[in-house]
């Protein structure tokens, strides 16, 4: 069962509840985690994994001939992502950061002045303690496009995931690509919210894009004591979409949260007992 652990907000706590999950299924169950969370990745640091690169992620960057080039312009005019930068007159000046290696460039020039050559963009990582398997993506600092990390990792795995009993999915927070790439097949994905205007707002948006992607949710509240519960069950209802858990707000859950430990509480379990009736 592939499950995403997601959440429109940041901060809201999916590393904890991905990590604590992660903990908890892997009691009786081979779980594998992925760290989707690119540009930040941390699973690591609160299950104490060692981690160790297995691979990087490359794309196809354009290289330009200038033997070849006429100056025409085309490949600046193409790109979307501002990558190719030409001053009237000049040959263009590639920004590599900005690539995503869509090769349009090299599609549009006319007299195939484009080569390809690669930029790594990323790495994928893993680890390992127990039942638990880490598979872990990272984003080279100043790099823009880190959905093509969470895709590179998907298919990474794939002829892996039948070794699992559970894969559970930590996605970045937001509605933006990573999070999308994150999200395309699995089963099941918790937005992970708390009781507040913000959270709710940010809940509202995943919950929206879970629903176009069809993918049946479900919500767990977290901080669940901090504020009036009753603005989340109304977006709970309004979608259809379960809370299955509420972890409050405690100093013991705090220190574990502060030392960047997993955390232990009755809402894990729960998430649990409902990942079993499926
Ligand atoms: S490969 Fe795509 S993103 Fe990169 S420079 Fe060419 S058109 Fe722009
Ligand atoms: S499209 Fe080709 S020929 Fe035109 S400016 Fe770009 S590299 Fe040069």
């Amino acid at each position: 069962m592939r499950i995403a652990i997601t959440g429109g907000k940041g901060g809201t706590g999916k590393s904890t509840v991905a990590t604590a999950l992660a903990v908890e299924l892997s009691k009786e169950n081979k779980v594998l985690l992925i760290d989707a969370d690119v540009d930040c990745p941390n699973d690591d640091i609160i299950l104490s994994i060692k981690l160790k690169k297995i691979k990087d992620v490359e794309t196809m960057i354009p290289e330009i001939d200038k033997d070849k080039c006429i100056k025409c312009g085309k490949c600046s005019q193409v790109c979307r992502e501002n990558a190719i930068v030409q001053i009237r007159g000049e040959f263009p000046i590639l920004v590599p950061e900005q690539c995503n290696g869509c090769k349009s460039c090299k599609i549009v020039c006319p007299v195939n002045a484009i080569n390809e050559a690669k930029q790594k963009i990323g790495e994928i990582s893993i680890g390992k303690k127990g039942n638990i398997t880490l598979i872990s993506g990272k984003i080279k600092p100043g790099i823009e496009e880190s959905s093509l990390i969470v895709h590179a990792i998907k298919k990474y795995i794939k002829a892996k995931e039948k070794e699992f009993d559970y894969i559970i999915i930590d996605t970045a927070a937001g509605t933006h690509c990573p999070v999308i790439a994150a999200l395309l097949d699995v089963d099941l994905g918790i937005a992970v919210t708390e009781p507040t205007p913000l959270g709710n707002h940010d809940l509202i948006l995943i919950l929206e894009l879970m629903k176009q992607l069809k993918i049946k949710s479900k919500i767990v509240l977290n901080r669940s004591d901090i504020a009036d519960k009753e603005i989340i069950e109304k977006t709970s209802e309004k979608f259809n979409s379960k809370i299955i858990a509420k972890i409050p707000y405690s100093k013991k859950i705090q220190e574990a949260y502060s030392k960047g430990e997993v955390i232990k509480d009755k809402g894990i379990e729960r998430i649990v007992e409902f990942l079993k009736r499926k």
